[in-house]
């Protein structure tokens, strides 16, 4: 018997008992009269103290990260921790096995470590023993379960697809492998079950849902991995709007069952709008700061040099920061006008704006002492980029103070194409299965970038962690596309002949969604790199650091 207690449960009622625990040991410590081990399971942590003869025999035997089992009694201890729930008491040790030894550790496995991020690789099960890591994968296995409770109670079927296909085009590169039989031929991993939850639509499953892994052979960053894992939906007899309504509630309901949140109702905004207002398709909206045209106040007011500018944009920030950290602002074509806390106003350019053209702006934009407005000026693209930069400089500033804050916000309405400058053709924003809005799709011969889709996009604070769709389900539409997207009759035939047929048996209208479960996680736990949720992810370089993949193959 290996244990009658855990490490994280003993307590005051305890006392007096005779427990095992078995457990690595954490701390080792010598005081010369007194000698304790803090020993640590999955559970939590016990402190155990030793009579002087077991320490003369067993304590120059185990070293940290040493495996031990102890017998002992449970007994009042007199310095109390009250950072842990076995605080109050500990287990005077009458009996220590060594279960197995460790070698001498690469790092501190205590909640604060003094491993980087590589080495905490190469030792992943080591790193996992400490409290952040394994907590962590707990909260994953929280949102992951909640995820298929909530969605298994509405009514959606959990399907695995198949994860060795052709390639789907997502619109990254695929990963190959080779198939046995037929050296010329190849797999591709999935990058996403896209036409496979299409076509369990077609086979009348109402609602589909899979945490499906997804692999795509791009660059790695802190919110990219080449393997990640997808909460991916699909829902028959849906419009856009359908779509937003539930899985907004579902959002909300995952923010309030793992992190107690009520959620407010996500605004929804055009691309458009986005673009107009935040100068991105993925606007953090935490601390305000939308974009308000100046252009015609500058000619009203009669601003010299402004007026004659093509573009003038302006936004006004409530929060407290310190302009001088700001780089953008030192490149040109931008000011800034502080409405200080002793009500005093600054702007950086004194010499061309006089206080009258001060106050214009402070009274347009009705600031409050402690307010800072930066105005951007040049070509429409150019201002509205410039603006952009210095907004986002400002939130990483705010980021790291607001962390718990979560404003999440549906994009919808994107473009269907966007011309691609290196293969110079169009090419899908989403992916070629995006049903075009058919009020647009009159566009498609002449103006294609001007068709936009019924699709969206899920932002929260910045970070995209959801996109979908409504789908083609028509043959004639969909060919059309694959048309537009530069495929010929025999690719459209060769590639996608099986799903283009499937559309011609009374196919549902349908549309879904996929969420990027490693982002959502990272979002709310207000750590941005998703390295840390995985248990075993791979680096920058899309290497896995313990097991040395990709190898050379023999
Ligand atoms: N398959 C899409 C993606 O991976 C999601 C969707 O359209 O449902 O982004």
């Amino acid at each position: 018997m290996y244990r009658t207690h855990n490490c994280g449960e003993l307590c005051k009622k305890d006392l007096g008992k005779e427990v095992i625990l078995s457990g690595w040991i954490q701390k080792k410590r010598n005081l010369g009269s007194l000698c304790f081990i803090d020993i640590r399971d999955y559970f939590g942590i016990t402190q155990l103290i030793f009579s002087k003869k077991l320490v003369n025999e067993k304590f120059p035997l185990v070293e940290k990260e040493f495996l031990i089992k102890i017998k002992g009694k449970v007994v009042e201890r007199s310095s109390v921790n009250y950072n842990i729930p076995t605080g109050k008491i500990e287990v005077l040790v009458s009996k220590l096995e060594i279960l197995n030894s460790s070698l001498p550790i690469p790092f501190t496995i205590e909640n604060k470590t003094d491993g980087n991020e590589k080495i905490r690789m190469i030792y992943r099960y080591l790193d996992i023993r400490r409290n952040p890591m394994k907590n962590n994968l707990i909260i994953r296995h929280l949102i992951s379960l909640e995820t298929r409770n909530f969605l298994s109670k509405n009514g959606f079927l959990e399907i695995e697809t198949p994860i060795l296909i052709n390639p789907t085009p997502e619109g990254a590169r695929s990963f190959i492998v080779p198939y046995r039989k037929n050296i010329r031929k190849y797999y591709a991993l999935a990058q996403s079950p896209q036409l496979f939850k299409q076509l369990l639509m077609i086979g009348g499953i109402d609602k589909y849902f899979q945490i499906a892994k997804c692999f795509r052979d791009e660059d790695s960053r802190s919110n990219r991995q080449i393997e990640f894992t997808q909460i991916d939906c699909e829902m028959s007899f849906v419009e856009v709007n359908d779509i937003l309504f539930f899985f907004e509630n579902f959002i909300k309901h995952l923010f309030k069952k793992i992190k107690n949140i009520q959620l407010e109702s996500f605004p929804c905004i055009s691309y458009d709008d986005s673009i107009k207002i935040y100068g991105t398709d993925s606007p953090d909206i935490r601390f305000g700061m939308p974009f308000i045209e100046l252009t015609d106040l500058v000619q009203k007011k009669n601003i010299s040099f402004l007026k004659e500018q093509k573009s003038v944009i302006g936004m006004k920030c409530h929060n407290q920061i310190n302009i001088s950290k700001l780089k953008e602002i030192k490149c040109g074509n931008v000011f800034w006008i502080k409405n200080s806390l002793n009500k005093m106003l600054f702007s950086s350019n004194p010499d061309l704006f006089n206080n009258k053209i001060v106050k214009i702006f402070i009274s347009f934009f009705q600031t409050n002492p402690g307010d800072c407005l930066f105005i951007s000026y040049g070509e429409e693209q150019e201002s509205r980029e410039k603006l952009k930069k210095i907004r986002s400089e400002i939130i990483n500033f705010l980021n790291s103070e607001n962390t718990k804050i979560f404003k999440p916000i549906w994009i919808k309405d994107l473009p269907l194409f966007e011309w691609d400058t290196k293969y110079k053709k169009y090419k899908s924003v989403h992916h070629p299965f995006t049903c075009p809005k058919e009020e647009d799709i009159h566009f498609l011969e002449k103006y294609p970038e001007k068709i936009k889709s019924k699709s969206y996009d899920l932002i929260i604070n910045g970070v995209e962690i959801g996109s979908g769709s409504i789908r083609i389900h028509k043959k004639s539409i969909q060919n059309l596309i694959f048309k537009h997207l530069g495929l010929s009759k025999n690719e459209i035939e060769s590639k996608f002949g099986f799903f283009i047929e499937a559309l011609e048996y009374g196919t549902p209208p349908h549309g879904g969604i996929a969420f990027g479960l490693d982002r959502l996680i990272s979002i709310l736990e207000g750590n941005n790199d998703i390295k840390n949720f995985i248990a075993f992810p791979k680096n920058n370089y899309g290497k896995d650091m313990m097991t040395k993949a990709p190898s050379y193959l023999e």
